[in-house]
């Protein structure tokens, strides 16, 4: 098949990790006789220092354009004064506004070899496979804002739209899964949070197959952590998926692990690992690059539909962290280079 992917560099260890992913994809197109073509663009701080804005116009085009976009990270301590006009992270929220990309899937899986990095017990880890369903574009970060001297206020506001859309992925997406979602909400406080719940219990009822179960989201942090392998798919509101899936990053051993994918817009769907930009080991070719070409896989399931390559990539990757030498954050000493390698070798 062809397919256009807009590759977004971006800032710290994005660029290493994004041409790893780019290379994952230019070998599964030769192997399976695809056309994939690759376009860069500039995004965050990189595109603020070349353009002055954070999201260029060529930026926008390209990504409305585009198949798939597969992300690095965006960021760094050379942006991150708060009073500074304009952030990078302002180019990362006006890209998932722009594409409406309203779910942010995030799959947590916890192999052997990452778990005994986990600070959980390894009698807690066994077994983990559940995935986080963020809704993205709306909730108290996109609300209005007040601010006079002694007061402030941010709104949270959710339509009825806007959760149904983003159930019904989560309640398709458990389908495919162990049939099971947890709703996650702080309905004993929150007005949003009874309409989250109503609407979970109504579209459940188009879902007999698939069991809904309602938990708040203060429980929720502590059941991540005593018994996360009782979950499958958890489906949440923008702040707390924010809150809850840097939580469960933490579990998964290494934030160099974890592949994330933006999805449910009428365009292209948004595939990035889940770490930032990393300053701190930028240039060093210490990053490890297993994240994003897991995101790679995700980009090939999600948004071009080629399960068979997606399963590829995945094993490969399983394959290198079962025996290869695996970067810093992981017990090993191989560069970022080496582990790509040892991944296009197992694909
Ligand atoms: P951001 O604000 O951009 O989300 P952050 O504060 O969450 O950034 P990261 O940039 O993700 O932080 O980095 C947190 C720590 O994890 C750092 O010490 C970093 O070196 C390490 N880290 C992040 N990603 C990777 C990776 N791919 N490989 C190895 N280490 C990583
Ligand atoms: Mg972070």
């Amino acid at each position: 098949m062809k397919a256009s992917i807009v590759v977004l560099p971006g800032d710290g260890i994005g660029p290493e990790v994004a041409s790893a992913g780019v290379a994952v994809l230019r070998q599964i197109a030769e192997r399976f006789g695809h056309d994939f073509t690759f376009t860069e663009h500039a995004i965050g701080g990189d595109a603020i220092d070349r353009f002055g804005d954070p999201l260029p116009p060529a930026t926008r085009e390209a990504c409305l354009a585009a198949d798939a976009i597969l992300l690095g990270a965006v960021g760094g301590p050379k942006w991150s004064d708060p009073n500074a006009p304009v952030r990078p992270e302002q180019g990362l929220l006006a890209m998932r506004k722009l594409l409406g990309v309203f779910a942010n899937v995030r799959p947590l899986k916890l192999h052997p070899r990452a778990a005994a990095l986990s600070p959980l017990k390894p009698e807690r880890t066994k077994g983990v496979d559940l995935v986080f369903i963020r809704e993205l574009t709306g909730g108290i970060y996109f609300g209005a804002k007040t601010r006079t001297d002694d007061a402030a206020t941010d709104e949270c506001r959710y339509t009825v739209g806007e959760i149904e859309r983003v159930m019904r992925h989560a309640f398709d997406l458990a389908r495919t899964r162990r049939k099971k979602v947890t709703s996650v909400d702080k309905a004993n406080v929150l007005e949003t949070s009874r309409l989250w719940r109503s609407v979970a219990t109504r579209i459940a009822a188009d879902y007999p197959d698939v069991e809904l179960e309602h938990q708040l989201v203060d429980s929720m942090a502590m059941h991540l952590l005593t018994r996360p392998a009782d979950y499958d798919v958890i489906v949440t509101e923008n702040m707390f998926g924010d809150i809850l899936t840097d939580e469960a990053s933490v579990l998964a051993g290494s934030l160099g692990l974890s592949p994330s994918a933006s999805l449910g817009g009428p365009g292209a769907g948004v595939y990035e690992p889940i770490h930032g930009s990393a300053p701190d080991i930028a240039g060093k070719a210490l990053a490890n690059p297993l994240g994003t070409i897991l995101s790679v896989a995700m980009l090939l399931r999600h948004s071009l539909g080629l399960s068979t390559e997606a399963d590829t990539v995945e094993a490969a990757v399983d394959y290198v962290m079962e025996n290869g030498n695996l970067t810093r954050d992981l017990g090993g000493d191989a560069t970022t280079h080496a582990v790509t390698r040892a991944v296009l070798d197992a694909c």
